[in-house]
């Protein structure tokens, strides 16, 4: 026996021990996992001119026997050889991020398990042993993978007539609360059909019992001149239905995103999004697209309020799954969304011509034209969004602003008018978009006061946010490190230009005044290039001190860059500010004029504490406590 590798183990056992309530979806990954081989297959055929296929020969089957308590699915798709067997059902396939999952989830977590597909080893749920026969498409062998769970699996020669694959579940004995035989019901197995798969494009079939009367001879007809059903029904109480087993296709092989809307059920869509994208909430934003001219496309996009638990890790991927004449080309087409839009879930069907592949996608003209007119739509839904429901805009922003920002960084100046979905917290309360913020400037207002902040609470006790808010400004609130980064590329909005009320000139009356000149002289000799000029303030109000940077780099941007390998070097040009109607820089003056030696540990003690206001850390931490204690 074979052991499963490590990560995998972990998966199954999470699996076989799962508390999770929704075990029944294994049915939903089985079934899904022969559509795909399905369409492997079926793309081949296309691709490379195979000839004999056509896709009314494609179908999947279920079947049960009760007596041996066994469901099996069957698929007639590119099945596996012995070495796929291995390396498919032995090892995660998308072992990154699930590895991250099982690393990060309490076997407990219901919510975890819930959200990634878990995939073929969803079947220990249910099962107890798991075969699985296949055989690969032109290939002679064929070989039969089993497991009975954590301790490993076989794999070994067997039969199979044709290519394919039967995946055969032994379920599990049937406790009090959990009654595994319901899955070799017809009942139930339909109504899981139904529920999860639907929408699967090719028939899954099952034999189906049904109940007939047997046929009446046309002499009876003929008496019954009545004209009315009654009289059969009334003969029909009388004899016996006969049981009847056929072949019927369970789903209805329509794709949610071609039914038109009277064929869509209440709810349907969203349904949709959370069985295949693996979320228990429904979409913040549904949105559908039918588009015809100069390229015939539909789309179906979800804008998710759940952020996936991969979202900021390098194993995210963004994408859009991209069909063409009903079959799926890729699952993740990336270049059907731009980086900023990463979040948005969906499904592309387009008549493209069909032998582009996977990999020469992304030159394909049409699809740039789809690409363009997604991209154009989602921004175009998030305005409406902003627009309409506030409170809805606001946890979409929450959760996916930052990849907006991001957008508008990266682009150099190119992507501006994302500037209109951006939104802030604002210094007096409330959220601002940047044109509502200029809208409410006042005629005297020349800026778009921003500042920086681990918090809205961190920016409103920064020295100078008082004088400005008294001014009437309102503040931009940034506090996420890619903030000032967004600002700064944008430069201006509506013509204002921003600016941090941490810099220079902030372009508010009687804020630099004449300082003493002993005591910047005494000041600039004792922190030599660690600031680049003391200045005196009116508008610090009762700090005593603050530190606000000339050039290009703030303070903000400094922290920011300094951990990030390479930005170390990166250094605003601090200015110490020294608020003149403070008890402290009367103090400050009385010791130059003698040139008390507690002037020094004074005024450095104010440096380190403007650094710290500043959110900088401390230059030397000993010394600065070292100089407290002296001055205690
Ligand atoms: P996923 O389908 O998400 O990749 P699974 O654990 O469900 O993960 O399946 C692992 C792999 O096993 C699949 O990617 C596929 O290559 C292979 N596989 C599973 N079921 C079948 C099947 N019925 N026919 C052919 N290959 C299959």
């Amino acid at each position: 026996m074979k052991k499963f590798k490590t990560e995998s183990k972990r998966m199954l056992d999470l699996m076989i021990n799962s508390i999770y309530t929704n075990r029944e979806i294994f049915l939903r990954e089985l079934l899904s996992n022969a559509s795909d081989a399905i369409d492997k297959l079926y793309y081949k055929s296309l691709t490379e001119g195979l000839s004999g296929l056509t896709r009314e020969d494609f179908a999947i089957n279920i079947s049960v026997d009760k007596d041996a308590r066994t469901l099996t699915v069957s698929d007639n798709g590119i099945g596996m050889n012995e070495e796929e067997l291995e390396n498919n059902l032995g090892t995660i396939a998308k072992s990154g991020s699930l590895a991250f999952k099982a690393e990060n989830a309490d076997a407990k977590d219901v919510d975890i398990i819930g959200q990634f597909g878990v995939g073929f080893y969803a079947s220990f749920m249910v099962a107890k042993k798991v075969e699985v026969i296949s055989k690969k498409f032109g290939e002679n062998a064929a070989y039969k993978w089993e497991s009975e769970g954590a301790d490993g699996y076989d794999v070994t020669a067997c039969e199979r007539d044709g290519n394919g694959t039967d995946v055969i579940l032994y379920l599990k004995d049937d406790a009090e609360e959990d009654k595994y035989s319901d899955f070799l019901t017809e009942y139930k197995l339909k109504e899981l059909v139904k529920k999860y798969s639907d929408y699967i494009r090719y028939p899954i079939k099952m034999l189906v019992t049904s109940y007939e009367y047997p046929e009446h001879d046309n002499e009876h007809d003929e008496e019954c001149d009545c004209g009315h059903d009654h009289e059969h029904e009334h003969e029909h109480k009388h004899e016996e239905p006969k049981e009847v087993k056929k072949v019927e296709t369970l789903n209805s092989m329509i794709p949610v995103w071609k039914k038109s809307k009277s064929e869509l059920k209440e709810g349907e869509l969203e349904q949709f999004y959370k069985d295949n994208y693996y979320d228990a909430k429904d979409p913040l934003k549904v949105i559908t697209i039918s588009a015809e001219g100069a390229v015939d496309y539909k789309a179906l996009l979800f804008i998710p309020e759940t952020i996936p638990f991969n979202y900021y890790t390098k194993n995210y991927e963004k994408g859009l799954s991209l069909y063409t004449s009903g079959v799926l080309i890729t699952d993740k087409c990336a270049d059907l969304l731009p980086d900023y839009f990463n979040f948005v879930k969906g499904v592309v069907d387009s008549e493209l011509t069909l032998n582009i592949s996977r990999e020469t996608v992304q030159q394909n003209r049409q699809l740039k034209a789809i690409a363009a007119n997604i991209e154009k739509k989602i921004k175009s839904e998030l305005t409406s969004m902003l627009a309409d429901d506030r409170e809805k805009y606001k946890t979409f922003f929450k959760n996916f602003g930052t990849s907006i920002k991001y957008g508008i960084y990266s682009s150099w100046g190119m992507k501006n008018d994302l500037a209109d979905l951006l939104v802030f917290e604002s210094a007096k309360g409330e959220t601002v978009t940047l044109k509502e913020y200029v809208d409410s400037m006042g005629e005297g207002q020349k800026y778009i006061y921003y500042a920086c902040g681990k918090s809205v609470e961190a920016v409103k006790a920064l020295p100078r946010t008082a004088a400005v808010l008294d001014k009437g400004y309102d503040i931009l609130c940034l506090t996420e490190d890619v903030d000032e980064f967004c600002i700064k590329m944008l430069r201006t909005y509506s013509e204002k230009e921003f600016k941090s009320i941490e810099s220079g000139d902030i372009g508010i009356d009687s804020e630099n005044v004449a300082i003493d000149a002993k005591v910047a002289e005494k000041i600039v000799a004792l922190l030599g290039d660690k600031v680049k000029k003391v200045v005196g303030s009116k508008s610090l109000k009762n700090h005593p001190v603050c530190l606000s940077s000339e050039g290009e780099v703030s303070i903000e941007m400094e922290k920011v860059l300094s951990s990030t390998p390479g930005g170390e070097g990166a250094k605003a040009e601090k200015v110490l500010e020294i608020n003149v109607d403070h008890n402290v820089y009367s103090k400050l003056v009385k010791l130059a004029e003698t040139d008390d030696p507690d002037f020094d540990k004074i005024a450095y003690v104010l440096y380190e504490q403007a650094r710290l206001i500043a959110g900088l850390p401390v230059d030397d931490a000993t010394e600065l406590t070292d100089k407290i204690f002296e001055i205690i």
